[in-house]
């Protein structure tokens, strides 16, 4: 089995693509906290969370011991425009660095989205139409997930709301352009469409936007909309769960060839890929079935694990979602305007703050002009232009590949490509001219925003 050479891209048969998500807190001993009621501090019953999500992501949301969840017919329809999507030996990659590490990287760009997102928009969009709903309502910031529930809405014939960032909606207008072309209707937020959008307008009239800020536009537009819910991204239960796709079909293309990882990599912005990535693996080091080291990249500029807490705190500015406990920077946390690549929510993922709290995890942060460079070094001999936040993971990797060049061991480094950079080349501009500039909150700063963590005992 060993000796068997690996392709350059392992590609799996479409009859090989998993016919179920795996949900990571069946197996966990200490399982996520659960979301909180923010009125009473009681955990979130599912009739509270129905006028915000779909019922049966609701179901998903609130499981912590089913195992495995099937995967619809017609969900898997879907994913076969674009997956299984390949695992690449970055051997171009470890002979420029002269690693006697093998590396390899799980592909979740080649889709028109461009990024992973799409393979929970899809699972979300489906479970809205299948309860007969109108429409459904988001933010994005970068604009990524907005373009991918875009694509997933247009396919099931829902109509689709999206709350921009407003920053991001004037510097990136070509991602909005995407989002109109499969049908969603996009809003710059804070909006004056919203009671909320309006409180924050008249608080800080020159505001140019959050992603918590948006969220509770888009919160407040799908309650007082009959026949909308709302739909997020990353962070909840139920995205780790669909995004285990991500990892269920690494993990068969490693067996194929008898590769077993050492280390395995993601970048953690609401943690959704990483969680996806690591599940399947994180499931057999809590079984006591084999061990990996598992690390979690983020901005040194939004330090949510490194520096963060873990708490309760709001997932939104506007205060109206429910609490989730996760290791966070505080809900009015915003990262400097000049932090150009992406990973900017406050918090992280109630799945993933748990097994960080437990040791099962490590998690580091990096600076962004260190994350450009690794991203250049990668497009040259790689070809693919990644995403800045896909390029959090690769600047670890590289810099866990030439530790192996330090002494000579030769581990199996895994990481996830989450995504391109298209859209990104203002960020790489600003790289290239020597105008990017690294960031650090300092504690003083980082502790304004912890003082005003909501008090729960
Ligand atoms: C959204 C996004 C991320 C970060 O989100 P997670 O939920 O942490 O995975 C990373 N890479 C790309 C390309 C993205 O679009």
């Amino acid at each position: 089995m060993k000796n068997k050479e690996i392709p350059y891209k392992i590609y799996l048969e479409e009859k090989d693509m998993p016919t179920a998500w795996y949900n990571v807190r069946a197996d966990m001993k200490n399982k996520p906290a659960p979301l909180l009621n923010p009125g009473t501090h009681q955990p979130m019953k599912a009739e509270e969370l129905a006028g915000v999500f779909c019922d049966e992501l609701i179901k998903q949301e609130l499981d912590n011991d089913t195992a495995y969840f099937e995967i619809p017919e017609e969900i898997r329809n879907f994913y076969r425009m674009y997956r299984p999507s390949p695992l690449i030996h970055a051997t171009f990659l470890e002979k420029k660095l002269g690693t006697p590490a093998k590396i390899f990287y799980k592909f979740e760009g080649n889709n028109t989205s461009g990024s992973h997102k799409l393979n929970s928009a899809i699972a979300q969009a489906y479970y809205a139409k299948k309860q007969g709903l109108r429409g459904v309502t988001t933010e994005t910031g970068a604009g990524q997930w907005g373009t991918a529930l875009s694509m997933a809405c247009s396919y099931f014939g829902l109509d689709c709301k999206v709350f921009m960032v407003k920053c991001s909606y004037e510097q990136k207008p070509f991602r909005r352009e995407v989002m109109r072309t499969y049908g969603a209707s996009v809003t710059p937020s804070p909006s004056m469409e919203t009671e909320v959008g309006k409180r924050i307008l008249a608080a800080h009239p020159g505001t140019t936007g959050s992603l918590g800020c948006a969220i509770s536009e888009a919160v407040e537009k799908a309650v007082t909309t009959e026949g909308y819910r709302y739909v997020l991204g990353s962070v909840l239960n139920q995205v780790l769960l669909h995004q285990s796709i991500i990892g269920l079909e690494t993990k068969i293309a490693l067996d194929k060839y008898g590769v077993k990882p050492d280390i395995i990599i993601g970048c953690a912005g609401g943690g959704s890929n990483l969680g996806g990535l690591i599940s399947p693996f994180m499931g057999e080091k809590l079984r006591g079935e084999a061990d990996y080291r598992f690390i979690a990249v983020e901005p040194a500029s939004c330090p949510s694990f490194t520096r963060g807490v873990y708490a309760y705190d709001f997932c939104d500015t506007g205060m109206v979602c429910p609490l989730a406990k996760m290791y966070t920077l505080g809900s009015d946390f915003i990262p400097s305007p000049n932090h150009a690549g992406g990973l900017r929510y406050h918090g992280m993922s109630s799945i993933l703050s748990q097994l960080y709290d437990d040791g099962l995890m490590e998690a580091v942060s990096v600076k962004q002009t260190d994350v450009f460079r690794a991203a250049e070094q990668f497009a040259r001999v790689e070809g693919i232009l990644p995403a800045p936040e896909s390029s959090h993971a690769i600047r670890v990797a590289i810099d866990e590949a030439l530790k192996c060049k330090e002494t000579g061991e030769e581990k199996t480094i895994v990481f996830g490509l989450t995504g391109t950079g298209y859209f990104d080349m203002v960020a790489y501009e600003k790289f290239h001219d020597g105008k990017m500039d690294d960031y650090i909150p300092t504690d003083e700063e980082l502790q304004v925003y912890r003082d005003k963590l909501p008090k729960i005992d």
